[in-house]
């Protein structure tokens, strides 16, 4: 058996200069896959844009920005030595602390050695006879290697706002995924946020705090729950390492792979008063109980969807002090938990301040983006820092900067161009040795139990590859029609499946982005991890070896 899988047969170019694989990313996924590259003895090299390791904890260094799944959900688990060293110093991570996180992994198993930072992957190019991908860096420099690893992460692709003028503003402008590392100082400053979703929800409570002025630019308000984070002390950090094996047989074990599931009452069968406290209950509760340990069906039936969302619309109005701010905070054009439900620490509240004003863009539209600030139909605004939140091209975007092109000279972006096609999320059809972790099409969830099943999946492939002296993979068509079909079905009883949002591929600000696509398979994540067994136990089957 070869030490490597290249270990023979490499053409053209010398030994050395092929590498067995290149991974494109140093978040969450290309460090694990990093690591456990280097088990299987795979000469690997990783290329990363950013400066450092850590990925979206790299980028998205904005105010308020935080975990909103528990944190000793989110770590990894593959490292038990790891597990007790480190402590979580609140329940929902704050961003510089996660980055800590990450870099701790990063020193603790030496992986910086096989980054190169400051290296964006512009194009990837399958050679067919040479059985390898050559991918070219914005410096013009070139690798190749015979796997080419995705570790892009699903809302890495940030996107400013297709607003004309936006690139005259005088001031400092910043999209939250480019933030800047020395933190913003807002004090005294009179602050124009455009964008409501999670992210903006998360940093305008932050910034209200700071700046002279706050106005939100919102075009469609988003649910949001409570958050309900704490400190955690050094005693309960004790207790919750003693339980890390019993935590993470539970996300395994849920839909979603976070710690909540849903309860198996239907909304309706519940007494309106039952339901209610029940409500109230998971109201008060830190994270996402209130989204996905609800009754089972307000995800997908309309009638005890619009019961739950009566019930945040409530909320809204008993926090936010002003009855026509309340108002226009409260989505009308979507339920409850249809879009991904940003958690909150004080976001209604800071709209009871004299310093925040919010702007319902659809009384005013923007017109443009002017040097002072922003112009709607109504009036100007004068600005001296705008934050454009407004959200990322989803889990396909990513790949679409990057000219990917397979056998033939075939590009993914035009084979996506109506939605992925891929086999389990794993690879792409008709893309030969090209891996995703996180791919579209993939179960997701809680985003490091993804990561690390989908490593771990990826990983029993290459090994099966070994085992055989295996040098190429492919789908086969059959099986990726297979699986596009379920992932399709898996979507339609979602009432999220209906709405616009970055999860369905919409967003106004790319171009031919209007079309919803489903991106992710939304069934069960225990259902999807039997799946990736039984494949795994049948000898994989559904891919072709040469
Ligand atoms: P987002 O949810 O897509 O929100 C973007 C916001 O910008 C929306 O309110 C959107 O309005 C608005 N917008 C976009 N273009 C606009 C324009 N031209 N004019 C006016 N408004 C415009 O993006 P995000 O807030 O960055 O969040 C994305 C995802 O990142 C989240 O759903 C979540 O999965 C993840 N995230 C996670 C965390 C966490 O774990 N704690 C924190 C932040 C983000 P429309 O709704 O009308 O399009």
């Amino acid at each position: 058996m070869p030490d490597t899988l290249l270990a023979a047969e490499r053409p053209a170019q010398s030994e050395s200069s092929i590498l067995d694989a290149i991974i494109i990313g140093a978040g969450i996924s290309g460090m694990y896959l990093l690591y456990r590259l280097r088990q299987l003895g795979m000469r690997t090299r990783v290329f990363e844009a950013g400066g450092d390791v850590g990925g979206t904890w790299y980028w998205n260094r904005y105010p308020g920005a935080r975990f909103d799944s528990e944190s000793w959900t989110y770590g990894y688990s593959f490292s038990k030595e790891l597990l007790q060293e480190w402590d979580w110093k609140e329940h929902f991570s704050p961003q510089p602390d996660t980055l800590e996180y990450l870099n701790l992994v990063a020193d603790k198993f030496d992986l910086r050695r096989d980054i190169r930072f400051d290296n964006t992957v512009t194009a990837a190019q399958w050679n067919d006879s040479a059985n390898h991908w050559t991918v070219t860096l914005e410096s013009g420099e070139q690798a190749s290697a015979t796997f080419l690893f995705t570790a892009v992460g699903i809302l890495s692709a940030h996107t400013l706002p297709r607003i004309p003028g936006v690139e005259s503003f005088r001031g400092p402008a910043y999209h939250p995924a480019r933030w800047p590392h020395i933190p913003v100082d807002f004090t005294g400053k009179r602050v124009g946020v455009i964008g409501t979703g999670a992210t903006a929800i998360q940093a305008i409570p932050e910034i209200a705090k700071q700046a002279a002025h706050l106005t939100v630019f919102q075009r469609r308000p988003n649910w949001a729950a409570p958050l309900h984070n704490a400190r955690i002390d050094k005693a309960e950090m004790a207790g919750i390492k003693t339980r890390y094996d019993e935590i993470y047989a539970r996300c395994r074990e849920t839909p979603s792979w976070f710690i909540h599931s849903a309860d198996p009452r239907k909304t309706l069968d519940v007494p309106p008063e039952e339901r209610e406290a029940f409500w109230e209950k998971l109201y008060a509760e830190p994270g996402f109980g209130i989204w996905m340990g609800n009754f089972r069906d307000i995800l997908i039936d309309e009638a005890a969807n619009a019961a739950v969302t009566e019930f945040i619309a409530r909320k809204i109005r008993q926090r936010v002090t002003d009855p026509k701010v309340a108002d226009k905070l409260i989505p009308k054009d979507h339920g409850f938990g249809t879009r991904r439900v940003p958690l909150e620490s004080g976001y209604f509240e800071a709209y009871n301040r004299d310093n925040v004003q919010l702007v319902d863009l659809n009384e005013t539209p923007i017109d443009c983006i002017t040097p002072d600030g922003v112009k709607t139909s109504e009036r100007d605004y004068a600005f001296d820092i705008m934050v454009y939140a407004t959200g990322f091209d989803g889990v396909t975007g990513a790949f679409d900067r990057i000219d990917i092109r397979g056998p033939g000279g075939v590009r993914l972006r035009d084979i996506w161009a109506d939605g992925p096609r891929t086999y389990l999320g794993w690879q792409p059809e008709g893309f030969p040795n090209l891996l995703m972790v996180l791919g579209p099409h993939t179960a997701r969830g809680n985003i490091p139990r993804a990561v690390e099943h989908g490593v771990e999946c990826l990983a029993g492939l290459l090994e099966f590859m070994r085992r055989h002296d295996y040098r190429r993979v492919e789908t086969r068509a059959d099986s990726v029609a297979e699986w596009t079909d379920i992932v399709i079905k898996a979507s339609e009883p979602l009432l999220a499946s209906k709405i616009d949002s970055w999860q369905t591929g919409v967003n106004r600000n790319v171009e031919g982005r209007n079309v919803r696509r489903v991106l992710g398979y939304n069934g069960n994540g225990v259902h999807y991890r039997r799946k990736c067994d039984e494949v795994a136990a049948n000898g994989y089957q559904e891919f072709a070896f040469r």
